[in-house]
C-alpha cells in the first residue's frame, strides 16, 4: 500500500528532487536608470565585456513591455513547475526595479546548482516579422564548455514543444530552424548549468503583440515551455542529482 502510494507521487512530481532557474528578461526600472544599465560587466571568457543589462523592446502601441510579459510568463511557468514538483528560483518576482547584470543573472542560477535555466524574452524585430527562436550557447566564450551540448538539448526541446502548442517559428532569424547559437549573450556565457534562452514572439509585429496580449495564449506558451523542462529533466535527467554537483 505504502509503495503504490510512493509509486503515485513521484508519478504525480516527476520533477521533486530538480531545480530550475527562471530568468525573466529585463527589469521595468531599467529605462530610467541608463548609468546602471549600460555600465560594462563580464559577459564570457577571454575579457569579454558587456552592458549590464538593456531595457527590453515593447509592442507598437507601446502598452505591452517586454519586462512585464516575461515576468508573466515566468511567473505562470514557475506555478507548473512547482506544481510537477520542481523547486523554481526566479531572477525576480516584481517588475519595478533595475537589472539584474546579465552576469548576476546567471550567477543566480550557479548558485542555485540549477538543473536547468532559462531567459525569457520576446524580440524587437522587423514589423513584417514573426514567431519564436531559442537560442543556445556556442562553445567560443562559456566559461565552463560542458554545458554547451546539454543546453543544446534544451534548446531542441523548447523548440519541438513550442512547436507543439502551435507557435510559429521565426520568419527573420534562424532561416526557418527556430533555434540558432551564439556566443555574444553573457547570461549564455557565464553558466554553468545548461541554459538556453527563448525570444517568445517579435512584439514589433501587430498579430504577434495580439497573440503575447491574450491570457489564453500566455497560458499555452507556459505550458509548451513547462513540458520542455519537463522532458529535458525526466528523460536526460543526470544519474543523481550527487553527481551532477560533484562535476561542477
Ligand atoms: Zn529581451
Amino acid at each position: 500500500m505504502i509503495a503504490t502510494a510512493l509509486v503515485a507521487v513521484a508519478a504525480a512530481l516527476p520533477l521533486a528532487g530538480t531545480t530550475v532557474h527562471l530568468d525573466a528578461g529585463h527589469n521595468g526600472a531599467n529605462g530610467a536608470h541608463p548609468a546602471q544599465i549600460n555600465r560594462q560587466v563580464p559577459a564570457g571568457t577571454g575579457g569579454y565585456r558587456k552592458a549590464c543589462d538593456t531595457t527590453g523592446t515593447q509592442t507598437g502601441d507601446g502598452r505591452l513591455t517586454e519586462s512585464r510579459l516575461t515576468l508573466d510568463i515566468a511567473r505562470r511557468l514557475q506555478r507548473r513547475l512547482e506544481r510537477l514538483g520542481a523547486r523554481v528560483v526566479m531572477t525576480r518576482t516584481s517588475d519595478d526595479g533595475v537589472g539584474p547584470c546579465v552576469n548576476a543573472r546567471a550567477a543566480i542560477g550557479n548558485r542555485a546548482h540549477a538543473d536547468l535555466a532559462l531567459s525569457i524574452h520576446a524580440d524587437g524585430g522587423p514589423v513584417d516579422g514573426r514567431g519564436f527562436h531559442v537560442i543556445a550557447p556556442l562553445a567560443a566564450r562559456v566559461v565552463r564548455p560542458a554545458i554547451v551540448a546539454p543546453s543544446l538539448r534544451f534548446a531542441r526541446q523548447l523548440r519541438a514543444r513550442l512547436d507543439g502548442i502551435g507557435l510559429r517559428r521565426c520568419t527573420y532569424i534562424g532561416g526557418g530552424a527556430g533555434l540558432v547559437q551564439r556566443s555574444d549573450l553573457g547570461g549564455l556565457n557565464l553558466s554553468r548549468v545548461p541554459k538556453a534562452f527563448v525570444e517568445l514572439a517579435n512584439m514589433r509585429n501587430a498579430a504577434d503583440a495580439r497573440l503575447l496580449g491574450r491570457t489564453r495564449d500566455r497560458d499555452r506558451i507556459a505550458l509548451g515551455l513547462a513540458r520542455a523542462v519537463a522532458r529535458t529533466l525526466v528523460r536526460g535527467a543526470p544519474p543523481s542529482r550527487g553527481g551532477a554537483a560533484q562535476k561542477r
